[in-house]
């Protein structure tokens, strides 16, 4: 413990030489400040069906602009806002921005589904499921519009208690994805306990599919999905020739650069509206589109 100590220090004094301790101090003492003045912003990336093309759903992605660092990742200070105790706060800040704009839209009649990323720290926290409940209720919003993604490393690391966080807010009515689904090693037995309702193929293999192996991996990964009745979304589509090999895969939802980038709401909403392509609450969709569902 001793020897461990002296790690530490030495660690710690070759980082501080570095400037490095003192920024990552710096930024997490700026991030608190963010979050307590309710800076956090919410981009919206489409989620597009892949069969007609058409919009529907988008998810959520936390930005943080700060003054002296400029933009950063949420790679960075979401992990920072778990090791501070921040997490709850900015998770909450962005469900709540994320509902209320989806309720906008809603009343102008696009219907629109919203996923959000939930850390461990919100999954096992106690009273989640009802802090959702009370903030989609406030908002109008039916808990089956809404996706919560959980790492799949995440959901398999403490699969007990993983499994039993996500049956309750199953149980509540929200819709449960795998994210980055492929990277986190899943046992299949826990996969079949696990109650959730979408498989979301990490990157990395979207990144793979123009290659004999990479397209075999991703097939295999749906198939088995499907056989397990589960929705496949691909994430981190860059381009329509990968578009199309997952469509002919059999994958439901893309979702991508080739689609359109994290956008801010009223960005989005243009993109929605010149996309013309969205289902309408009441009757037919836009521009004679052919309608699922
Ligand atoms: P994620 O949930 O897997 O989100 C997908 C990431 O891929 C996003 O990065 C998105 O901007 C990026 N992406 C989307 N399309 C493409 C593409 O075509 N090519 C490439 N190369 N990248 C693409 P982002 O926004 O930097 O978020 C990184 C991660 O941070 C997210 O991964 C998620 O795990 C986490 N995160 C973001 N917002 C939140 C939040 O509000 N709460 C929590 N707990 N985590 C969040
Ligand atoms: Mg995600
Ligand atoms: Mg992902
Ligand atoms: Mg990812």
């Amino acid at each position: 413990a001793k020897s461990q100590g002296r790690n530490n220090i030495q660690l710690f004094s070759s980082l501080q030489s570095q400037g490095l301790v003192d920024k990552e101090f710096d930024l997490g003492s700026r991030l608190r400040a963010a979050v307590r003045q309710g800076q956090i912003q919410v981009h919206y990336q489409p989620l597009v069906d892949a069969r007609s093309g058409c919009i529907q759903g988008l998810e959520a992605l936390a930005r943080w602009h700060d003054e002296k660092h400029g933009w950063v990742g949420p790679g960075t200070f979401v992990h920072m806002a778990e090791c501070l105790g921040l997490i709850h706060a900015l998770g909450q800040q962005v469900i709540e921005q994320a509902l209320a704009q989806l309720r906008r839209w809603q009343e102008q009649g696009l219907s629109l589904r919203l996923s959000v990323n939930i850390s461990k720290r919100q999954l096992f926290s106690p009273d989640f499921v009802h802090m959702l409940l009370r903030l989609t209720e406030q908002h109008a919003i039916q808990p089956r519009q809404l996706t919560l993604e959980v790492t799949e490393s995440l959901a398999m690391q403490d699969a007990g208690q993983a499994a039993a966080c996500l049956a309750e807010l199953s149980k509540a009515g929200f819709v449960i994805s795998l994210d980055d689904f492929g990277t986190g090693y899943s046992a299949l037995s826990h996969l079949h306990e696990m109650p959730v309702n979408e498989l979301k193929i990490d990157l990395s293999f979207v990144r793979r599919i123009k290659t004999a192996g990479g397209r075999s991996m991703v097939q295999s990964i749906a198939d088995m999905g499907h056989a397990l009745g589960l929705c496949l979304v691909a994430e981190g589509v860059e381009d329509g020739e990968s578009a199309q090999i997952l469509r002919e895969i059999g994958v439901e939802v893309l979702q991508g650069y080739y689609f359109g980038r994290p956008m801010p709401a009223a960005a989005c909403h243009d993109w929605i509206l010149q996309r013309n392509c969205v289902r309408r609450e009441s009757t037919e969709p836009l521009g004679g589109q052919p309608t699922s569902a």
